[in-house]
């Protein structure tokens, strides 16, 4: 158990704020008076802490890797990559700005040119990081894709995505991509990293390529709006788009792992996200170098018994995690945490789904510290709402615009103009004032989609919320998620943090199923924990809890119990899969469903 307890929770009841003195913090937070930097905040004196390139250029990876050299932070370890049978790599700032210009110089020598696509297709192993920072150095633009999808998914990004090169393993490769090759002809290099057969053409080995590359590398004169990341979103909702980002993101990077994340110079950092979607991008690789401090790479999956052991034995400090994997945790206890040396972790934040209130408490029981919610976007590039280390948190709350964000809560009139809502409590879009370093430039191929996005200088989020009187904000649902039943408007979010407090529930997702009567019927589908049994009364006794906590209008009428729920590889849950199925209707883009289990 932490020392620094940040709480006071009554016995198993959810508290509606969690308060932060001075004793919360060990360290002083970046973020003290949110009011004051908020008032103070401008992106161009921001601006003045990144190095930039000569001429007034901007580039990713000179922020993260080569700026450090030169200073206090340049035989520091940039990453320590714990492997999963075992083995530890440490690479210092300096190791890895040799390590990035052989892959740059690598890159030239194959003749590929600036602005072209480079994919990357792999576990969490060093040279996923090597690759991802040297490919930006060239000026190339990067694509990570997650090692787990099948041979479709890869395929239909590397086409739409225009790949030119694809670094891989053997295996991956030999499994996922040689029988697909035909459809790739603008795939022109494969490069392999590791042992292993892998015959076709164009395809080399990453050590005959980089360990003979010079060590010595001018990165290439990209600016602000130079194109450096194509991420595709996770594919929730529908057939996933490409984001189109650029290098001036690495603003929006730097000042939110100082405000947001709170990073400190001598932070041991750890973002369990994989690269294969933003945030393990962004919070994975970009931020936590730009700030200097050691990023913490685990090739090894979820594990609770890994992961505690990871928190304990490289005394990380700062831990960025996702619902899925809390929710997890809390399944098995917080007695499984009782004993651990935890006395380095000072701060806990989440991201990629709404946290439920029961999982921030969760956070004070088990580690001593509440986790802070975060909210963003594949297509906001960073974190735009985000509970901050020295602001009392209120469970459930995504918490703040970040300094430099103006959020709001708007409607939409008939002919499309965007009005925002004033007063509180009201629901309504989230939206977020244009532009920002790290908004998304296009989705790729899909203009029109792009263009609909965004309206009278408001970017339109597509997911719902309200903001109190206090100016928190609280997430209701995805615009596609909210149930519409007996004239009320049903957040899935609200039913299923209702459910998640029973002690019998470890998942929950909520969808409206069509009723001739109420328009939409609220149907919950729920994972049980471990000892409990899917039985007509545990069915009863759950209706009964939730008419309890959210009355009969809101409450669902009907509960399904499944061993698992559909979710996509970043750890959302499916509700478009639920229903597509509870309707009998086509399933839609399946590429990025992870557990399929009904
Ligand atoms: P797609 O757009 O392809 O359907 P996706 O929206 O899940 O997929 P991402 O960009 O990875 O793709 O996820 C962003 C979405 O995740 C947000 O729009 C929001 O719905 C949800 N989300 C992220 N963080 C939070 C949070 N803290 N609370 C609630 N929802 C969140
Ligand atoms: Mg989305």
């Amino acid at each position: 158990m932490n020392e620094q307890t940040t709480a006071v929770v009554a016995g198993g009841h959810i508290p509606s704020r969690i308060a932060k003195t001075a004793k919360s913090f060990r360290v002083r937070p970046n973020l003290v008076d949110y009011d004051a930097v908020r008032a103070a905040f401008s992106w161009e004196v921001a601006r003045e802490s990144l190095d930039g390139l000569p001429g007034g250029g901007l580039n990713i990876a000179h922020e993260a890797v080569d700026h450090h050299l030169g200073t206090a932070h340049a035989d520091r370890t940039a990453i320590r990559w714990l492997g999963k049978t075992g083995a530890r790599r440490e690479l210092s700032y300096r190791d890895l700005a040799k390590a990035t210009n052989r892959f740059a110089n690598a890159l030239c020598g194959l003749g590929v040119q600036p602005g072209e696509r480079v994919f990357v297709l792999m576990g969490r192993l060093p040279e996923l990081y090597v690759a991802v920072l040297g490919a930006l150095k060239a000026g190339c633009v990067v694509t990570p894709l997650f090692s787990a999808f099948g041979p479709e998914p890869i395929a239909t990004r590397c086409e739409v995505g225009d790949a030119r090169v694809l670094v891989t393993t053997p295996e991956l490769y030999q499994r996922k991509i040689a029988g697909l090759r035909d459809r790739l002809p603008g795939l022109k290099h494969v490069i392999v990293v590791g042992d292993g057969a892998a015959e076709g053409s164009g395809v080399r080995r990453w050590g005959d390529l980089v360990d003979t590359a010079s060590a010595h590398f001018t990165t290439a004169p990209t600016d602000a709006e130079t194109m450096a990341l194509l991420h595709f979103t996770s594919g929730t909702t529908g057939r996933p788009k490409g984001a189109i980002h650029v290098h001036g993101a690495v603003l929006a990077h730097a000042v939110t792992g100082h405000y947001a994340l709170d990073l400190h110079d001598d932070d041991i950092f750890w973002c369990t996200a994989d690269p294969g979607w933003v945030t393990g991008t962004s919070y994975g690789i970009i931020a936590p170098l730009v700030a200097g401090v050691t990023n913490v790479v685990v090739e090894a999956e979820f594990d609770a018994a890994i992961w505690y052991s990871v928190l304990e034995q490289e005394r990380i400090s700062v831990w960025y995690t996702a619902p899925t994997a809390i929710r997890m945790m809390m399944k098995l206890g917080a007695d499984a945490v009782k004993g651990l040396d935890l006395s380095a972790l000072r701060f806990m934040a989440s991201v990629g789904e709404p946290l439920n209130p029961e999982a921030v408490v969760w956070g004070v029981e088990a580690f001593g510290l509440p986790f802070h919610d975060n909210w963003w976007q594949t297509e906001t590039g960073g974190i735009m709402i985000s509970n901050y280390a020295a602001m009392d948190i209120k469970p459930g709350s995504m918490g703040k615009p970040l300094p430099g964000i103006t959020a709001a809560i708007v409607r939409r009139d008939e002919a499309g103009h965007v009005e925002p809502i004033t007063e509180p409590d009201v629901d309504g879009e989230l939206a977020l004032r244009t532009p920002w370093p790290s908004m998304m430039r296009g989705y790729l191929h899909e203009d029109e989609r792009y263009r609909k996005c965004f309206a009278d200088g408001w970017y339109l989020t597509g997911d719902l919320a309200r903001v109190d009187a206090d100016g928190y904000y609280w997430f209701i649902g995805r615009a596609d998620d909210v149930i519409k039943s007996a004239g009320h408007l049903i957040g899935p979010f609200e039913v299923e943090s209702a459910l998640l407090e029973h002690p019998a529930v470890a998942e929950a997702a909520v969808i409206g199923v069509p009723d001739p009567t109420v328009g939409e019927m609220v149907k919950a589908f729920i994972a049980l924990k471990a000892g409990f049994e899917p039985t007509e009364s545990l069915m009863r006794e759950l209706l009964g809890h939730a008419r309890k906590r959210l009355g009969a209008a809101v409450a669902p009428k009907a509960i399904a119990f499944r061993a698992n729920l559909p979710k996509t590889r970043s750890g959302k849950i499916m509700r478009r899969l639920l229903k597509a199925r509870e309707l009998g209707l086509p399933e839609g883009d399946l590429s990025t469903l992870e557990s399929d289990e009904r």
